[in-house]
């Protein structure tokens, strides 16, 4: 299958990127990222937008800098680059580690980490690295500016607090205190698939820990049960918290009993990773 007729427009600055949505949105205009998630459900007619707007020249969203004790990374940065950058390599390993883990090379190679959180696939790795980072997500329309913490940004599967006619612009992350460790897992069926269940870990030192689930329920979600055992006993035995991580699914809507099991043994994991 090939997408229906569309309307391309290629803006090379944001406010015409945002003028230009202004337009199309209420017909269905979408933009358009790294199109690996866009193209192929244009391809299926799934989603059949009139007019695309590429982002791919707007050169405001393609930065990557550290101002003060945030990262910030344009919307429009790669995964490969997030993978392999030696900017968020030191200041967000856990961040760097999690983008390998996003499909393959030529996914990442394409794929941009703001298509990614507004896609919000409930599996994916990057919204659930944002909500475990406390990200504050920049977005931007035709009429003004906002700013959304990303416990506020994922909705439900696919849905998110983003307005039709807004463009993610730019991820902003607290740089963790040094001496955080941190821990990352995911089980899929092949390499490069989506995880059926995962979870990422973060102990920063003397502060509380925190802990996100994905790939479980319909968006990933803060492990708070989880989080309280660590900070109770950061040595808490595997017993202590499978029945955490499994009360935090079940508030998260997780009914089934093996992705549940499924999801403790990524907790486990990752939390094992970063006490390691
Ligand atoms: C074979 C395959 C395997 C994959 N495996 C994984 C995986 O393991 N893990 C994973 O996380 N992902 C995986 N993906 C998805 C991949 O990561 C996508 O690149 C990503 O989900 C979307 O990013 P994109 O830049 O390609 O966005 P696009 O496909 O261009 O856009 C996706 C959606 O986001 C919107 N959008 C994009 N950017 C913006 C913006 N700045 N502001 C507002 N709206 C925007 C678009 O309008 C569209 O609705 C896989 C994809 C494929 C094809």
């Amino acid at each position: 299958m090939k997408p229906a007729m569309m309307e391309y427009y290629a803006p090379t600055g944001l406010d015409e990127a945002a003028t230009l949505l202004a337009e199309a949105a209420a017909d269905g205009g979408k933009v358009i990222a790294g199109g690996q998630s866009l193209i192929p459900m244009m391809n299926f007619r799934l989603v059949r937008p009139p007019v695309l707007i590429d982002l791919g020249g707007v050169a405001e969203l393609t930065s990557m800098e550290v101002t003060g004790s945030h990262l910030s990374l344009g919307a429009m940065v790669t995964t490969a680059t997030v993978a392999s950058s030696s900017l968020v390599r030191r200041d967000w390993p856990l961040l760097a580690h999690a983008a390998t883990w996003v499909g393959h090379d030529q996914i990442r190679n394409r794929g941009t980490v703001g298509g990614s959180v507004v896609h919000a696939d409930p599996s994916a790795e990057m919204p659930a690295a944002m909500l475990l980072a406390d990200a504050r997500l920049e977005v931007r329309s035709a009429t003004g500016s906002r700013t959304v913490d990303a416990a506020d940004f994922f909705w439900g599967y696919m849905s998110t607090a983003l307005e039709e006619d807004e463009i993610l612009v730019r991820l902003s992350l607290e740089i963790p205190p040094p001496g955080t460790r941190w821990g990352f897992r995911e089980f899929a069926q092949r390499h490069g698939d989506f995880a059926e269940a995962g979870a990422a870990c973060l102990l920063p030192p003397g502060g509380r820990p925190r802990v996100v689930a994905f790939g479980a329920a319909d968006r990933p979600f803060r492990a708070a049960e989880t989080e309280s055992a660590l900070a109770a006993d950061p040595a808490a035995d595997a017993e202590t918290l499978r029945r955490a991580v499994s009360r935090d699914a079940e508030q998260a809507g997780v009914a089934d009993r093996a992705k549940i099991r499924l999801l403790a043994a990524m907790v486990l994991r990752a939390a094992a990773m970063a006490r390691d």
